[in-house]
Formats: C-alpha cells, sequence, structure tokens
C-alpha cells in the first residue's frame, strides 16, 4: 500500500517522494547567534552531502528558542524532539520549526496532547509519533509478540490523532533488534497508509550499528517500505548521513551524489590509501556533483580496475599516479598529491 505524502517545510515524505534522509545533531543547541551561524553552516555542508532532514532534542525552553533562531537561518527544514512537556512543542509550533517528534505517550494527560495536535494543525506542522520496543504502555509490556505489541501501541496513538482530524502524521516503529524492527514495520505498512520512518534504536557503535540499520532497512525498503530513514550511531551526524546514503544505495534508491571506491590496501601499496580518504571524503562529500572518485594502493588494481572513476589516484613506485577514465594525467610526489588531486578534482 502506498502511503500518504506529507510535507515537512518544502520536503515531500511518502508517496511518490524519495526516501528522504536525516539525522539528529548529538549536543545542545547554542544559545549565541554567532554559534548558531557556524550550526548553520554545517547544516548546509550536511545538505551537500545528501541531508535531507535534521532533528533537535529541545529539552528546555532555552533550546525551543535556540531552535527557533536557527530555523530561520537553517538551509534543511528542522525538527523538534520533545518528551514531557507539551508547552515546549506549542513554543516550537508557533516560532516556525518544520516539525515535531513526541511520543504522545509520555506527554501526559490526553488534553496535553490535544492542545498540541490542534496547534499544529492550525499551523500544519506535521508530527512524528514513535514507538520503541523498550518504552512501550505498561498493559502491552506482557505481551510475547514484541512487534504485535509495537503495532497496537501505534495503533492507540494515531486514534487520538485522527480523532482530532490530524493527518499530518509520520510514524516510527523502533526496536533494538533487526527482526523485531522488520516485523514490526511490515506489520504496520500492511495497515496504515502513513509514511514510516524507519530506523533501529539503540543500534549501537558504528560497525554494529551500521551492520543492524542496514540489513533492517534494505530488508523493507527492498519490500517499498519507508520512507524517510534515520541510522542511529554512537558517531557523528555526518557518519549517519553517509550510512544513509550507502544504505539507499544498496537498496538501489541511490540520490545522485559523489561516489569514493578505495582499496583496501596491502603490502603492495605506494601511499596511504587510508589517511589520503580520510582527508578527500569530507571535500568530496560536500561537492555537490554526481562524480566518482578511485584510492588505490598501487598499479596492480590502479588505473585500469578503476577506470570508471572520473578521477582516480593511486602509488607507483616513489612517485603518485593522478588518472582520469583510466588515462594518466598526472605524476606528482607524495607530498603534493592531496593538493593536485584537489585541483583536478574541482575542474570535474
Ligand atoms: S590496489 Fe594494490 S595496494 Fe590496494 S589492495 Fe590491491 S594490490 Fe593491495
Amino acid at each position: 500500500m502506498r502511503s500518504k505524502k506529507i510535507y515537512v517545510r518544502d520536503l515531500a515524505i511518502g508517496g511518490d517522494a524519495p526516501v528522504s534522509v536525516q539525522t539528529m545533531w548529538k549536543e545542545a543547541l547554542p544559545q549565541k547567534m554567532e554559534e548558531l551561524r557556524e550550526l548553520a553552516a554545517r547544516l548546509s555542508a550536511m545538505k551537500s552531502m545528501g541531508c535531507d532532514l535534521v532533528r533537535f532534542a529541545v529539552p528546555d525552553s532555552q533550546a525551543a528558542e535556540a531552535l527557533i533562531r536557527l530555523r530561520e537561518i537553517s538551509p534543511l527544514p528542522l525538527v523538534a524532539d520533545i518528551h514531557y512537556d507539551y508547552r515546549l512543542a506549542l513554543t516550537c509550533i508557533h516560532g516556525g520549526v518544520d516539525k515535531i517528534r513526541i511520543n504522545p505517550g509520555n506527554i501526559g494527560a490526553e488534553w496535553k496532547v490535544r492542545e498540541l495536535i490542534l496547534a499544529a494543525r492550525d499551523r500544519e506542522v506535521p508530527i512524528r509519533i514513535g514507538v520503541n520496543s523498550g518504552s512501550l504502555p505498561k498493559k502491552l509490556q506482557a505481551e510475547r509478540d514484541v512487534a504485535s505489541a509495537m503495532i497496537k501501541a501505534a495503533e492507540q496513538e494515531i486514534e487520538v490523532f485522527e480523532r482530532h482530524g490530524f493527518s499530518s502524521l509520520v510514524c516510527s516503529l523502533k526496536a533494538s533488534d533487526i527482526n523485531t524492527t522488520v516485523a514490526a514495520n511490515e506489520g504496520f505498512a500492511a495497515r496504515y497508509p502513513i509514511p514510516l520512518h524507519l530506523g533501529v534504536t539503540e543500534a549501537g557503535p558504528l560497525i554494529p550499528g551500521i551492520v543492524k540499520s542496514s540489513v533492517a532497512m534494505v530488508r523493507l525498503l527492498d519490500r517499498g517500505i519507508g520512507n524517510t530513514i534515520r541510522v542511529s550511531l554512537s558517531d557523528s551526524p555526518e557518519k549517519e548521513i553517509l550510512t544513509g546514503l550507502e544504505i539507499l544505495d544498496a537498496a538501489g534508491m541511490a540520490k545522485k551524489r559523489p561516489k569514493i571506491v578505495s582499496c583496501p590496501r596491502c603490502g603492495r601499496a605506494g601511499f596511504d590509501t587510508h589517511g589520503f580518504v580520510e582527508k578527500i571524503s569530507p571535500i568530496l562529500y560536500s561537492m555537490d556533483k554526481e562524480v566518482s572518485v578511485a584510492v588505490m594502493g598501487c598499479v596492480v588494481n590502479g588505473p585500469g580496475e578503476a577506470r570508471h572513476a572520473d578521477l582516480g589516484i593511486t602509488g607507483a613506485g616513489r612517485e603518485i599516479i593522478i588518472f582520469k577514465h583510466g588515462k594518466i594525467l598526472r605524476r606528482v610526489n607524495e607530498n603534493r598529491a592531496f593538493e593536485v588531486f584537489v585541483e583536478e578534482l574541482k575542474k570535474l
């Protein structure tokens, strides 16, 4: 069943819209305008990488005010993540924040949830409600089938929104294990045309987090389930974005963006490919171009194997070769390699 389409500022989620990639900011929101401008510049780089939406924790009124000020200069739509205090959500809605994420279960009395829903409905601000396997309502905690308990929890929350005529809803059903996440989202998608935000909660440090998120999300995306994704990692927002983009790539839904291939390196390597990849990645991913780059350690798999790349680099004895579509472009020594490579990259 195709989901409905909703809008978060100018970003479409659901329906025939491409699956979007989002992340969450990891720090407290700064208060000074100068720091907020720096943050907006970082959001701009994240947008160039392929990020569509960023969420911020709003634990108090200072954070709500800072998010409203950031919203005025942000190149990306922003989501306020709110727990417990419905008044923070009202402040964000009235201040123009693009989307709200709440867990209705911890907002308290239904009149508070209703007030929040009506304010969001009047201002056409979408809301995501999140169900996490670890914080199910008490009466569902004893259920043996956790995925079905998660769907029931979502149903109870949706019913409140529907009763108040609110339709700009996004749902997420997250567990920390793959099979429960997949089963909950499959069951939900079969019954509700509500756009789904996919994620595996508390997925863990970088490597287990990437593996768990990739397996769960590719399984769902392959079946046409999921409209926006967020990879949760104990790492930077940029790594979450890159992982999300790679997941879309693996699911055959690649966005047009720079791509990098690199060899794992072995004893034949003529230069430090790992260090080079680390250095070139931020520059490459901030380019708003669909270019492909190959970083190879030696000529064994150098220009020939990487001839599909728009630009490549490989160690070759005492020198470094820079090549374009498999043809040698320049030969340089190692200390000039980075500078020359960036120069050629910008010409593409
Ligand atoms: S390209 Fe060369 S350095 Fe890299 S893994 Fe292959 S043989 Fe080793």
